[in-house]
């Protein structure tokens, strides 16, 4: 049986929603021990994020994919597997089939590496996004509370009033360590 976790990139593996396009992104100290975890635990690690700096001209798409490469080789570095990562880079107003929360990527994963869906998490900072993201695709979320995770709970918690994430974790390795848990739990 294969699952993943579907992370989130931007607030909650690092940087913020400015640190690609400067070129600054760094991850947070937690973030690198987390996805070593996930895989040690039998996760693949599926990173799905929303660029729409590309599709708003800020950054090019040579650009993202050169600090995409960048950071995909820091990872593998140090030892992290990645096993994929999809990109949404079109705006709101492109109105695509893409965008988180919308499915389709984590549809597109979820049959590529045939996936079972009830094992798999979507872990990021948005409510908006990646729980809700969740919620159309009924897999279990955690809201982590670096980034955008203490505003998504709090000031944004209204636009995603429909639902909840199955867990909250203070950030990316509590995270894997509250699903671990689990894991010990459901055995
Ligand atoms: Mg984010
Ligand atoms: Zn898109």
């Amino acid at each position: 049986m294969k699952k993943a976790i579907f992370w989130d990139l931007l607030g909650t593996l690092g940087g913020d929603s400015r640190t690609l396009i400067n070129q600054e992104f760094t991850f947070f100290e937690e973030a690198i021990p987390a996805l070593k975890k996930a895989t040690t635990h039998g996760y693949l690690n599926i990173i799905v994020t929303n660029q729409s700096h590309i599709g708003h001209g800020r950054i090019t798409i040579e650009e993202y994919e050169r600090a995409l490469s960048q950071l995909l080789q820091q990872l593998a570095d140090n030892g992290v597997q990645i096993t994929d990562v999809y990109t949404c880079p079109h705006t709101r107003q492109e109105a695509c089939i893409c965008k988180k929360p919308k499915p389709f990527l984590v549809k597109e994963a979820l049959k590529k590496y045939e996936l079972e869906s009830s094992q798999c998490y979507i872990i990021g900072d948005s409510g908006t996004n990646d729980v809700m993201l969740a919620h159309q695709l009924q897999l279990k979320s955690i809201l982590v509370l670096t980034g955008e995770g203490i505003r998504s709970l709090t000031d944004q918690r209204n636009a995603w009033s429909e639902t909840s994430p199955t867990h909250i974790a203070e950030n990316s390795l509590d995270a894997i360590n509250k699903i671990i848990g689990f894991q010990i739990i459901e055995q």
